[in-house]
């Protein structure tokens, strides 16, 4: 059989390496260039690979494509696979064939990386072999190339689960649904649902289906769907069949006939969105039947992820919060939430087709100032002007972080929380929340 992976980044490569490993051919192509690093590391396992280019015929032979997940749907060489009605899928369904480990899979439009990092701790902690895999660490297929773990905690979005087809998840979470990313899904919300809800496919009562209860989306589609999976829902409130809530400022979790209990205040999280993502790892460290103990000191001791919510400095007595990873409407939202001051807020970057009125009320109660940083800032503006004292604009980091120190009374928390995608003035949002850093440290 030949294979033809799309795109040569983490996922790619890793799926090249274990691809050849099983004796297939593989011949990887991606349209930018490729680094250095893994052009050595394909070359070393004698993998074919060309960058800056698609050759077509090349690409059009082959019986099966793993394509990353960065590659749209309106890329022409995938309108071309599809049109010859080629089989398309991703890392995660091609590395699933080859590995026996409990796979315990994480989406939701928020929450992901830190609850997958949180379940990764508690897991480890306990002393399980267990790799962290899908949007953070190594790819799945690599690590299933070198040398298996019993579990996985995988970070999926969208975009990997819509090419997983076959796949089953031992424990499926899905955090919450908020429209996103929804220039990838002809702007329809209903096909991003569709694509989060391919976590549960192919689950039966043997598996777990871990989701928040609250979440209304989540419900109209509960009604919809027979979904086999033994269901573990959470929310705050105490209700029949609820597998987490918290009742007297204590996270209570029943599964799999054991109960485990907690002090809110001891969880190191902060945060209602971060009791959600607590939840959600505790349930699942219970039902791989970790020992209580372990889950509460690993619970207590997280250390939270960079660029979510994480507080930078106080200068003058103005406190900066990093939440570059903020790249949607809904993330923001949390964040002004557990804002317990004014707020100079730092928005913009690459909109992927917000509806800013989510946040409205919580920008009129709660900020002070807004700092449009983007090379584009006319939607902001029309939505914002006139509803919050201040409203400027930055072209940079260095100044989108003076303008707010200087609209910012002592105090007030400066918040970096964009809702929106970095590209239009940064690498990545990892390099947006850097540069937020560094031109705080300067000040
Ligand atoms: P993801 O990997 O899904 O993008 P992250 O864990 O990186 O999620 O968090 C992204 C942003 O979303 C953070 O800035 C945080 O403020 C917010 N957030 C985290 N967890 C939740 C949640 N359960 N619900 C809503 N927002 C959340």
């Amino acid at each position: 059989m030949n294979i033809v992976v799309l795109g040569a980044g983490e996922s790619g490569v890793g799926a090249a390496i274990l691809a050849k490993e099983k004796g297939f051919e593989v011949f990887v192509s991606d349209k930018s260039e490729i680094k250095d690093k893994y052009k050595k590391e394909m070359t070393d396992h004698s993998i074919e690979w060309e960058e800056k280019q698609h050759t077509e015929g090349r690409i059009l032979a082959a019986d099966e494509i793993i394509k990353s997940p960065g590659i749209p749907e309106s890329a022409p060489i995938i309108k071309a696979l599809r049109s010859k009605g080629t089989k398309i899928i991703s890392e995660i369904e091609f590395a699933g064939r080859y590995s026996n480990s409990k796979m315990i899979c994480i989406t939701g439009s928020n929450g992901k990386t830190t609850t997958t990092m949180l379940t990764y701790h508690i897991l480890q902690k306990a002393g399980l072999k267990v790799g962290l895999a899908g949007n953070v660490g190594f790819s799945l297929a690599r690590q299933v190339a070198y040398g298996d773990f019993d579990y996985y905690v995988i970070e999926l979005s969208s975009f990997q689960l819509d090419g997983m087809y076959e796949f089953k998840a031992d424990v499926a979470v899905l955090l919450n649904i908020t429209p996103d990313h929804l220039d990838r899904y002809e702007y329809k919300f209903q096909n991003y649902i569709d694509s989060k809800f391919r976590i549960v496919q192919n689950m039966t009562e043997k598996e777990h289906f871990i989701y928040w209860n609250d979440d209304p989306i989540i419900q109209k589609e509960l009604e919809k769907r027979d979904i086999k999976a033994t269901k573990c829902p959470f929310a705050m409130e105490k209700e029949d069949g609820l597998a987490a809530y918290i009742e007297n400022e204590i996270l209570n979790i029943t599964v799999k006939n054991t109960t485990f209990d907690m002090e809110l205040n001891k969880l190191s999280l902060k945060g209602q969105h971060n009791v959600y993502n607590s939840m959600a790892a505790g349930i699942t460290a219970c039902i791989a039947d970790i020992n209580k103990s372990t889950i509460r000191e690993s619970l207590s001791d997280f250390r939270g992820v960079e660029h979510r919510l994480e507080p930078v400095a106080k200068v003058r007595n103005v406190l900066f919060i990093n939440d570059s990873k903020a790249t949607n409407v809904n993330s923001c939202w949390y964040a002004l939430q557990c804002m317990k001051t004014p707020v100079v807020l730092i928005l913009g970057g690459k909109d992927k087709g917000n509806d800013y009125s989510e946040i409205e009320s919580l920008v009129k109660d709660k900020v002070r100032a807004i700092v449009c940083l983007g090379v584009d800032n006319a939607k902001l503006h029309a939505f914002f002007d006139g509803k919050v004292p201040v409203i400027d604009d930055a072209l940079s980091m260095k100044e989108a972080v003076e303008k707010s120190f200087s609209f910012a009374q002592k105090g007030d928390t400066v918040l970096l929380s964009p809702c929106c995608a970095s590209f239009d003035l940064f690498q990545s949002y990892e390099d947006r929340g850097c540069q937020f850093k560094e031109q705080v440290k300067a000040l």
